[in-house]
This record gives structure tokens, sequence and C-alpha cells, in this order.
């Protein structure tokens, strides 16, 4: 019974609300925002003490923005980007955090959160054409359009490694950092996982441990950060061109201006080539892969541009060995998740830190005093998880979710998700989802795409409003032209090589399948549009 309590005794009363937002990061505050412009009730339900999502849970040292701060902030409000001063290139999560919160206070948005609530369960009600909505102090709401803006790097992942519960010193994960921070000071402190939480956090655990175990299965493939202060210059220019240097982002395929060199790195000269791609080092950030048209696109460019970066590795770090170990092999430059760092490949020239390669010699268990893998022990007084997450639908299964007939989204994502554009399921009814599996999401800056979906689902809700629409849908037909589009552009690019979490690779059991839609956030915004135009194509309105 949905409208019982958690104990079960007093049925809670069914509030009504004409939208439930689940989840209160950069996606819920936009769309809140948006919705509440429309004029409609909203109920905003978010899990963690405070709103900023990912940056409300990702407050280990080191955590900040590998996309530039003036590209990864909002631009709905030219006098909220005008106004706000980011203090960095790369802003620190205590930064965005608090531009976060300003933008819940300047926009009045605090009232229609409630925080400190998980979302458990929502069930689509056919009678009704409305969701009904369970959370996890036992209340219930009706609204007639769910809106899931739960993330898509926000369920965290711990490895299932056994004796993990027998560890007798303080584990962390780094998306559930504690907010007093940590002092590793004198401590002997293991960090597994070598991603682009790893890459940030191990530098600055570095600083400050006594001895640091770095366990690596899979290197990853860095490039400099080059993080310095905002010059006021740099600032202001931004300011005076930010409208149409936001509308070029947009048409951009990853929603921000790279510069693409347009040629192919295999038709210039070693030397050139050379040259190109330190010059994009020094330049640091995800650039880089601009360095030519075809890093991303033949194997054969993209091994230059990664043979590169393994020679920056090796005249960076000072031990051979370690370099070696350092250095990614078997997968294309950018197919994981490209990391951005701050002293990353020198932290390993550190008389007190030790790179401890667990491909090789993999890790058996966690003990009472540390860890131990198939060749050594180590005596550990912290663990540091910087596993990662369930990626894209992992927030949304983590709900019990029940489209029309009660089937249950899970089940049916069993082979991997399936949406319309990435923000609405056949078979479950007035559910968007932002930045869902199938939309460029993880692929682009999150803001252009957050901002293009909350604009487009807030469109479609007015659509429906003004024309006495109860019920959007999308046809299992759209779904599915959709899904094979999805799956052909995919085919076509280098990501399906590597065994990374774009294709569920960390999870498992997880079907393999490229959840992110690779074909750039400028065709894909064109597509929206066009769906739009046509009164909303591939969707059935009741
Ligand atoms: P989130 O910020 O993840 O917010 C989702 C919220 O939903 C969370 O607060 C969560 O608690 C809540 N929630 C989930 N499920 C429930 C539930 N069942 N009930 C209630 N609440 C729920 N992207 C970039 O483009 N550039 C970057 O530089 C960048 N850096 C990043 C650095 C880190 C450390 C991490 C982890 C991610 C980074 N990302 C980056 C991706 C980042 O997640 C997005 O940029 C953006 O913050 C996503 O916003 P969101 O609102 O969609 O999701």
């Amino acid at each position: 019974d949905v409208q019982s309590n958690r104990s079960g005794d007093t049925p809670a009363p069914l509030g009504r609300v004409d939208a439930v937002v689940v989840g209160a990061g950069f996606a819920g505050l936009y769309m809140l925002y948006r919705l509440r412009r429309l004029g409609l009730s909203v109920r905003v339900y978010e899990a963690g003490g405070g709103v900023g999502g990912t940056w409300y849970w990702n407050r280990y040292p080191g955590a900040r923005c590998d996309i530039t701060s003036m590209d990864y902030s909002y631009s709905f409000s030219p006098e909220l980007q005008q106004e706000w001063t980011w203090t960095e290139r790369y802003a620190t999560q205590p930064e965005i955090l608090r531009y976060l919160e300003h933008v819940a206070d300047r926009f009045e948005l605090r009232a229609h959160i409630q925080l400190r609530t998980r979302v458990t369960a929502a069930a689509f009600d056919e009678a009704a054409d409305r969701w009904v909505i369970r959370t996890d102090d036992g209340a219930s709401v009706s609204a007639g359009f769910l809106i899931m803006a739960t993330g898509c790097l926000s369920a965290a992942k711990v490895p299932d490694i056994e004796g993990l519960e027998a560890f007798g010193g303080e584990r962390y994960h780094t998306s559930h950092w504690p907010h007093g921070g940590v002092d590793f000071t004198g401590k002997r402190v293991g960090v597994i996982g070598t991603g682009s939480s790893g890459v940030q956090v191990i530098p600055a655990i570095a600083e400050q441990a006594a001895r640091l175990f770095v366990f690596q299965r899979t290197p990853c493939f860095s490039v400099p950060a080059r993080n310095a202060p905002l010059e006021a210059a740099h600032e202001s220019w931004m300011k005076a061109n930010y409208a149409e240097h936001r509308q070029r982002a947009r048409e951009t395929r990853a929603g921000v201006i790279m510069d693409v060199d347009p040629r192919s790195a295999l038709e210039v000269p070693p030397e050139e080539r050379e040259r190109a791609y330190q010059a994009r080092w020094e330049q640091g950030g995800t650039g880089f892969l601009a360095t030519f048209s075809d890093v991303m696109r033949s194997r054969e460019a993209n091994e230059t541009a990664a043979e590169f970066v393994r020679s920056r590795i090796r005249a960076t770090v000072r031990d051979p060995a370690v370099a070696e170990a350092l250095s990614p092999r078997g997968y294309p430059l950018g197919t994981r998740r490209l990391c951005v760092d701050t002293g990353y490949y020198e932290t390993f020239n550190r008389e007190n830190v030790t790179l401890v390669d667990v491909k090789a010699s993999p890790i058996e268990e966690i003990t009472k005093t540390g860890l131990r893998t198939r060749s050594a022990e180590y005596t550990l007084d912290s663990l540091v998880f910087a596993t990662g997450f369930d990626a894209m639908t992992g927030a949304l299964t983590r709900i019990e979710l029940r489209g029309r007939g009660g089937e249950p989204l899970a089940a049916r994502w069993a082979d991997g998700p399936r949406t319309y554009l990435g923000v609405a399921v056949a078979g479950f009814p007035n559910l968007f989802t932002i930045t869902g599996p199938g939309s460029p999401s993880v692929f682009s800056n999150a803001i252009v795409s957050i901002e293009q979906h909350v604009e487009w689902i807030a469109d479609c809700i007015a659509y429906l409003r003004e024309r006495g629409f109860a019920c959007i849908e999308a046809t299992a037909e759209a779904e599915e032209g959709w899904v094979a589009h999805a799956n052909e552009v995919a085919g076509g690019t280098l990501y399906p090589l590597a065994s990374s979490w774009y294709v569920g690779a960390n999870i498992p059991g997880k079907p393999r399948v490229l959840m992110p839609y690779a074909g750039g956030v400028g065709a894909y915004r064109k597509r929206c549009e066009a769906v739009a135009a046509q009164g909303y194509e591939g969707f059935s309105l009741s």
C-alpha cells in the first residue's frame, strides 16, 4: 500500500503536486526553476542533506571540475553569469557547491526541496495518468509528471572484495566523503582506483599521509589541468562574449569549444605531430583530444596521441618500471574517461608513494589490518575507495520504478538501457530522465546537456498543458529506432574497444552497451528540436 508509512500503522496523507523532481544537483535545481516559472506545483526530493548533487557528495581533497568553470556553469541567467566570479580556471568542489547554494537561494528554490529524503519507488497509475511516488520517510505523493534528475554519477560503487567488513581501520568512498574532512597525517593509506577521482585525490593524500599505496588495476590516461587563478582579462572577455560563446558551445560535439585541428594525425610529419601534441599538453585540459580530427575516430591516429602521453609519463616518472606500470596499453586514449590532473604522475616520484599493480598481482583479501594481494601484504590505517559509480543507470534502477502494467524499469533494462532520445522510456508515460542513457550526457560538458534537457522537458510540459493533454509516452517504435541509431553511431567510434564504465564494464553482470549517445550534443539538440517542432514526433499524446 503506497499510502502507508514505513512503520505501516498510520496512513500518511497522499499529497498532490503537478511534478516531482528527484535530485537537487545542477539538473534538479534548474528543472525546478523552469517548472516553477511555468506555474507548476513542484516537489523536489533529495537524498543528501543539502543541494548540489555531485558537489555536495564528492568532498574529497583535490575534487574539482575538469571543464573550465566559465563553461561548467549555468547559462540560463545572464545576470547570474555576469555577477558570479570564479576564482580559478577549474573550480574546487567547495566553490562549485557555494555556487549551487547561491543558485538555490537566488532563485528561491529551497522551499520546494525536501532534503534527506530518498525516493524508493514510483508507480504509474494508469487510471489517473499520474505517478505515485514513495519516499524513505514513509510518505507518498501523487504527481502528474516525474522527472529524474538523479545524476549519471551518483550511485557510488564499492567493489565486492573479500573481507571488506573485517577491515579495522577507516574506510572512505570519494563520493561519500566526511563533511569535516579527513586528516591523514602520519597514516598509512591505501587508495583503490585510478580513474578521474583517484587521479585527483591521490596527489592530495600523498602530501599528507606518511605512506600511500596506490592500488591500480587499469592505468588511466591523464592530461595536466594547468589550473591557475582565473585571469581578469580572460574573465572580462568571456563575460563580454558570453552569449555567443555559450551558443557556439551548444553546437559542438562535447558542449565545449575545442578548436579541433581539421587534419588527420596521420597526414602530418611526425615532428610536427609531436609539436602539436606538446602544445596541447602545455595548454592543459581535455582539448588534448582535439589535437587532430581523427584522434577519437581512428585507432591508428589515436595510438599516436596515446604514445605521446606514454612518452610524457616516461619523462616525468623517474623509475622506469613505475613509469611503465602507469602507462596505459590495450585501449584507445579517451575511450575510458580522460583524466585531468594536477601533479598526478609526479606524485609517483615521492618517497612516500608506492604504486601497486593489482592487474599483475590481484587483490585477494582485505584483512583486519590492511590488504593482501597475491604477492604481498600491506598494513593500512585507512582505505580510500575511488572506485566510481554504477554509472548512468544505477541511480534509476536502484529505485523501484514501475510503468504501465507494473513493469519494473530494471527488468525492462536487463539487457541494457533503452530510451527514446535518452529522455523518455516507452511504457513509462510522463516520466523524463535528465541526461539519461541514450543522450550525450557524460560525453559532454554536463551543464550544456542538462540545460538542453531541462528546457526541452519544460517546453514539452508547457505544450501538453496548453493543449489539454494529460499524458505523453514514447512509442515503442520510436524507442526502437533511437536505440538502433545510437548503437549504429556507437559502432562507428572507438568507445566499444575499452572496458569502461561508459559500457557498464565496471559493474559485474551489467550488460555491455555504450550508454551515452556518441553523436554529439550539437546534432542531438537539432534532433530533439525537430521532434518537438513536429508536435513531439515519436510520442503519443492523450
Ligand atoms: P548529480 O549532481 O549527481 O545530482 C543527483 C542528485 O540526485 C544527487 O544529489 C543524489 O543524492 C540525488 N538522488 C539520486 N537518487 C535519488 C533518490 N532515489 N532519491 C532522492 N535523491 C536522489 N561533469 C562535467 O561535465 N564536467 C566536470 O568537470 C565534471 N566533474 C565531475 C567531478 C566529479 C568528482 C564527479 C563525481 C562528477 C563530475 N562530473 C563532471 C559529472 C557531474 O556529475 C555532472 O557534471 C553534474 O554535476 C550532474 O548533475 P546532476 O544534477 O545531473 O546529477
